[in-house]
């Protein structure tokens, strides 16, 4: 049923394809064109103002051909990580792996791939269907920033599938949110040999509360980092500003919520601890806090019925769909976030991110099976 030389001849030639988030003209035109010769009515929304990239967020929308049913949704992201540059995909063995010192990009274009032999599938079949509405967007991987832009007036579709994780039998239906997290420290500047007395690090004091912060994994859905830090100016001087940049994690947004105000108050203790009297007033350091939350937690019930149309589906391929628990966040927090019911399936992916990235051809074949069974099914 499957055709897979050209599934494979698919992921080659979108792999080829430069597409560095914000600069994704290349590879949207190509997909414009293919996803058009599908039957796909094309329409781009205006998220590539917003974001400061080259394209919009993509929307192709294929009528239903008899079936009475609700619209179906697939997304997938048309950018790649970096270093992308001119990936050469080379097949071996039935792996695709870069030849170059570059990502391979299967992380999203595999699942792009998957999604058009699925769609040739269903056309060459006759299969019956309702309407699908695909969103290919933009620039997921520094923020998931297409899809916080894009316009969700333009889709029915109330519920769908994200193709976008590593592995294959897997669905994620619960992901965490995230809070990012921005520190000032303004101390007091003084010379650090002659009158250090006169000073007040703000180094110190960061210091001071991250060694009384809890980090790491808190618990089985709750994570917390402090990833960034600068400050000071010389080795000479009592550092007067410090900047810290860090992140909470949760798939509980009330855990979240504790996590972010336990790290916020590390920072206030240390202040307290780190006043001082200088010249008869008394100094404390100022601490700056910016809270922006990253994107929100998503979970879908095991019951939804998202989740037992991809399950019957496997079920009549013989495909064993285990759940998985996501660690990150994608496109379909944002979804969610947007009253889309939407689970993430896994691709067959692996090693993304890093130049070992491959994708099994034999993989590919039995996510795409599945996706012509949802399609089948819905
Ligand atoms: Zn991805």
């Amino acid at each position: 049923m499957i055709d897979q030389q050209r599934l494979s001849k698919e992921f080659a030639r979108l792999a080829a394809i430069n597409s560095p988030p914000l600069h994704e003209s290349s590879i949207a035109s190509y997909l414009a064109e293919r996803l058009q010769r599908l039957g796909a009515e094309i329409r781009f929304d205006s998220a590539a103002t917003a974001a400061g990239g080259e394209v919009g967020n993509l929307v192709a929308s294929f009528p239903g051909n008899g079936k009475q049913v609700e619209p179906l949704l697939f997304s997938v992201h048309m950018d790649t990580v970096e270093p992308g540059g001119q990936v050469e995909p080379v097949l071996r063995d039935g792996v695709f792996y870069s030849a170059g010192d570059t990502i391979l990009g299967a992380d999203d274009k595999a699942g792009i791939a998957e999604l058009i032999e699925a769609l040739e599938v269903v056309n060459e079949q006759d299969i019956l269907h309702g309407p699908i509405e695909v969103v290919v967007t933009i620039a997921e991987e520094i923020g998931l920033v297409g899809a916080k832009h894009f316009d969700y007036s333009m889709i029915q579709a109330r519920y769908g599938y994200a193709l976008d994780t590593e592995g294959v039998d897997m669905m994620v239906l619960q992901a965490p949110g995230a809070n990012h997290i921005q520190i000032e420290i303004e101390g007091l500047a003084s010379h650090a040999g002659m009158v250090p007395e006169r000073g007040v690090s703000a180094i110190q004091t960061a210091s001071l509360a991250i060694s009384q912060m809890r980090l790491g994994r808190i618990d089985h859905e709750t994570t917390a980092n402090i990833g960034v830090i600068e400050g000071g100016v010389a080795r000479n001087i009592v550092p007067q500003k410090a900047s810290i940049v860090g992140e909470a994690r949760s798939h509980d947004p009330v855990k979240l919520q504790e996590q972010t105000e336990h790290m916020l108050s590390c920072f206030e203790a240390a202040a307290d601890e780190m006043t001082r009297e200088i010249d008869g007033k008394r100094v404390r350091p100022e601490i700056h806090a910016e809270i922006r939350p990253d994107f929100p937690s998503m979970s879908v019930d095991e019951n939804a019925p998202v989740v037992v149309l991809a399950r019957n589906a496997a079920e009549s391929l013989g495909q064993d769909l285990k759940i998985r628990l996501g660690g990150g966040g994608s496109d379909a927090n944002i979804f969610n976030g947007h009253g889309i019911e939407m689970i993430i399936l896994a691709t067959g992916m692996t090693g993304v991110h890093t130049h070992d990235e491959s994708v099994a051809v034999a993989d590919m074949v039995q996510v795409t099976e599945l996706l012509v069974e949802i399609i089948r099914q819905a």
